[in-house]
């Protein structure tokens, strides 16, 4: 069997610094920010001109951390409630023969910082630290197919979750500067109820935590009611 070595371009600078909580595709959840840092072998300015003239952005990535996890021909997309089997190539699973990953992802701008170049990315579904292996431009002409069909994930994914911050919750967003858009972020990432299927079953009162950019999140759920009961920052 053939094989092929690609080499990293760069690498992801995610506030997704777990699986926990990314949504299932980019675009979903606009207020997700984030950079990728190309490598030094390709950091020439060259390298990208001609970019900005392209809103969005294909990635190409590696799925690093399920990468070892092998794969299989079936698979149970979560959107399905986890029950049902499809073949691995009529699903966007992370468990694939060969561990690649798929998005568009808006292109906000270009950067250097430090001698490092980077570009500026929104509605990303990118796990922090993940590598890339090639940048496309989106071509709107070939790749918008606004009616083709899309299976069994034909729409975006709704819920009825609905979301309320404590009052130390909400001033804690208002008063840090960095992420202007913060408050709306958790609340959409909390909306999209990212708990596993079989944890939405449960009765009674449930209390989670995630981290998002530098903040640790602790929020309950109960029914299809999230409240958010402190953020704190961590050390970075
Ligand atoms: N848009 C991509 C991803 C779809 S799967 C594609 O279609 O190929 C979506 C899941 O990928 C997310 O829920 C997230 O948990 C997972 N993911 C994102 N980055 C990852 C990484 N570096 N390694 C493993 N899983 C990752």
């Amino acid at each position: 069997m053939a094989s092929y070595q690609f080499n990293v371009v760069g690498y992801i600078q995610s506030p997704y610094k777990q699986k926990f909580a990314i949504p299932r595709q980019p675009g979903l959840i606009p207020e997700a920010t984030g950079y990728l840092v190309l490598e030094d072998d390709y950091s020439d300015d060259t390298i990208l001109r001609g970019i900005d003239c392209f809103s969005h952005l294909w990635l190409l990535f590696v799925f690093h951390e399920t990468a070892d996890k092998g794969w299989s021909p079936m698979v149970r997309p979560p959107r399905l409630g986890g029950n049902t089997r499809k073949g691995v190539f009529a699903t966007r699973a992370t468990f694939r023969p060969n561990p690649i990953g798929l998005s568009v992802v808006k292109l906000e701008g270009v950067e250097r910082s430090n001698g490092k170049l980077m570009l500026k990315l929104s509605g990303i579904d990118l796990l922090d630290g993940t590598p890339v292996v090639d940048i496309k431009p989106y071509l709107p002409y070939s790749d918008a197919l606004p009616h083709a069909a899309g299976g069994f994930a034909d729409a975006a994914p709704q819920t009825a979750m609905t979301v309320s911050f404590s009052d130390a919750a909400s001033t804690f967003c208002r008063q840090q500067s960095q992420y202007p858009d913060l408050q709306v972020f958790i609340e959409k990432v909390l909306k999209q109820d990212p708990r596993p299927s079989y944890k939405k079953q449960r009765e009674g009162e449930q209390s989670y935590g995630m981290t998002l950019y530098n903040y640790n999140i602790k929020w309950t759920v109960n029914g299809e009611h999230n409240h958010v009961t402190e953020i704190h920052q961590l050390p970075e």
